[in-house]
């Protein structure tokens, strides 16, 4: 595993993302990954499987510290006091005292941010999360967040693959000591079949999959979460630490990013541009 060592944080570089999975399944696909060496889980309140992931670690033998464990507070709950009583929900759900990185999941503009923000902090205050941070915050919302108010966030978590570009939000982060959690690393599985990803991987004996993977994390201050609902994908996007790739290879898929969206809700913010 690698790390990205930021703020105090130590965050391994692969995590495993849980949205759309549920019951039994969630649970097991991350007692799964946990045996095969995932340290990092990425979950939400949204994704109504809290309780299936905190099976999951407590059941798995991995010591609670040896995990670095998000979630996400629901845009709806960031008011104050229902942020503080959401987390607490979570925390139960989730069958540990803390989590290592706790987020708003969407901005909400009916809700002061300053106040979110605030509450947030005194979470972390408490010692229920390690770190604080944001998810689907633009460069601007990141600005009011760390410059106006004055916040210290570990993360943005956006969605982020070779189809779309975050070079503005990338640059603010890296230039705040922040960390970037790529979401929909691999656009929903459109990696996959993608001819140039594919075209490099047979070069390295690798999927087009396991190229992406490996061309997010080779970047200064990214992190990823794909999903992953069986073994067979949980083991291979492990294993992308065992090649790398050439500089002109790097230099192709940057030139593949674009203005791919693939998570767009009703209640995103004004995107920055690509
Ligand atoms: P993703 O990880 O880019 O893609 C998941 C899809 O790719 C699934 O259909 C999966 O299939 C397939 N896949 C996984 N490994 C593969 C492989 N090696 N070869 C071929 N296909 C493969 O998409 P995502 O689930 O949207 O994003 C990942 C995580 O990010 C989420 O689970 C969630 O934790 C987080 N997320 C956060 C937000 C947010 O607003 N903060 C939004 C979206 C996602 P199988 O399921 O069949 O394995």
């Amino acid at each position: 595993m690698e790390y990205v060592n930021l703020k105090g944080a130590r965050v391994p570089v692969l995590g495993l993302g849980t949205w759309q999975l549920s019951g039994a399944q969630c649970a097991d696909v991350v007692r799964a990954g946990l045996d095969l060496g995932y340290r990092h889980i990425d979950t939400a309140q949204a994704y109504n499987n809290e309780e299936e992931v905190g099976v999951a670690l407590a059941g798995s033998g991995v010591p609670r510290d040896d995990i670095f464990l998000t979630t996400k507070v629901w845009y709806e709950r960031i008011a104050p006091n229902e942020l503080q009583r959401s987390v607490d929900e979570s925390l139960t759900k989730l069958r540990t005292d803390h989590v290592d990185l706790l987020l708003i999941h969407w901005p909400n503009a009916k809700i002061p941010l300053g106040d979110s923000l605030k509450a947030l902090a005194e979470v972390k205050a408490q010692g229920k999360a390690r770190h604080i941070g944001v998810s689907n915050f633009t460069v601007a919302l990141l600005k009011e967040a760390v410059e106006v108010h004055g916040v210290d966030l570990a993360c943005d978590q956006v969605e982020y693959h070779p189809f779309l570009s975050q070079r503005p939000v990338l640059d603010f982060l890296r230039s705040h000591e922040m960390f970037l959690t790529a979401y929909s690393p691999i656009a929903r599985g459109e990696a996959a079949t993608h001819p140039t990803l594919m075209r490099i991987g047979e070069a390295h004996g690798k999927s087009a999959v396991q190229v992406t993977l490996r061309w997010l994390l080779d970047q200064a201050n990214v992190v990823a979460i794909p999903k992953a609902s069986g073994e067979k994908h949980l083991k291979s996007n492990f294993e992308i630490f065992d090649f790398k790739l050439t500089d002109a290879e790097r230099a192709e898929i940057d030139a593949l990013t674009g203005n791919r969206r693939l998570i767009n809700p009703g209640w995103a913010p004004a995107w920055d541009a690509a």
